[in-house]
């Protein structure tokens, strides 16, 4: 045995349908642990915005509320993973999606020596998911999530945490992109569920409650899972 080896990095996964609250979830689990929050949603948004060929590609689906291209949303992991920042452990959010995904994910960390500590499931009821999505905002400097009927800044517009004017809504947050995007996470994604508790790594998460509440048994969890 050798006591000295360094550990590997953490990974947590946080599976869950669209509107469940993995972003918000992922971030205060980022400050708490220090780990790196890789959101797939938010590095497509990025290639979309910047123009490349995968953002292109990706576009179209990304708005009719689909899943890009396995091969896609892989090569993008696969190149945010090998930066530095990610050596302090990452939490996925948003990936993976499929079963292919999840499989070139078991095998990018085995060539890395690493394992997954936890996939934790957010437990939600689809019918409110569509009233949480279609309200939802964020900050674009600072990415602070915000909701027109459960959570609005205190002055109208301006962001409670760094004070800049500049709300975001996202262009797949409608109610008519929002069936679609839950049909997907039903036929591709839950599976997944199965996949991770045969892997004897599947946490599950009541997430219809107050955040702050989900928040400590996340992070109840996360800490279970890497100690
Ligand atoms: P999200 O921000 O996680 O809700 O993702 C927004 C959109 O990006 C999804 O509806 C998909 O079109 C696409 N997307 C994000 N992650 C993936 C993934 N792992 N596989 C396929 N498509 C993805």
């Amino acid at each position: 045995m050798n006591s000295e080896a360094t550990p590997s990095p953490a990974v947590l996964i946080l599976l869950g349908p669209p509107g469940a609250g993995k972003g918000t979830q992922a971030r205060m689990l980022e400050q708490r642990f220090g780990l790196v929050q890789l959101s797939t949603g938010d590095l497509l948004r990025a290639a979309v915005a910047a123009g490349s060929e995968a953002g292109k590609a990706a576009k179209a689906v990304m708005e009719a509320g689909g899943l890009v291209s396995d091969q896609i949303v892989i090569n993008i992991l696969r190149d945010r993973l090998t930066e530095p920042d990610c050596a302090k452990g990452v939490i996925l959010d948003g990936f993976p999606r499929t079963t292919v995904q999840a499989q070139a994910l078991d095998h990018l960390l085995g060539e890395s020596r690493q394992k997954i500590n936890a996939a934790i499931s957010l437990e939600v009821d689809d019918a409110a998911m569509v009233a949480r999505i279609s309200g939802r905002y964020t900050c674009g400097k600072c990415g602070e999530g915000y909701h027109d009927s459960f959570k609005a800044p205190a002055q109208d517009g301006i962001c409670d945490k760094c004070g800049a004017a500049d709300m975001k809504r996202r262009a797949d947050d409608n109610a008519e992109t929002v069936g679609s995007r839950l049909e997907a996470y039903h036929a591709q994604t839950a599976p997944l569920i199965d996949y991770y508790r045969d892997k004897g790594v599947l946490k599950s998460v009541d997430a219809m409650g107050e955040i702050t509440t989900i928040a400590s048994a996340m992070a109840k969890l996360a800490d279970q899972a890497m100690s």
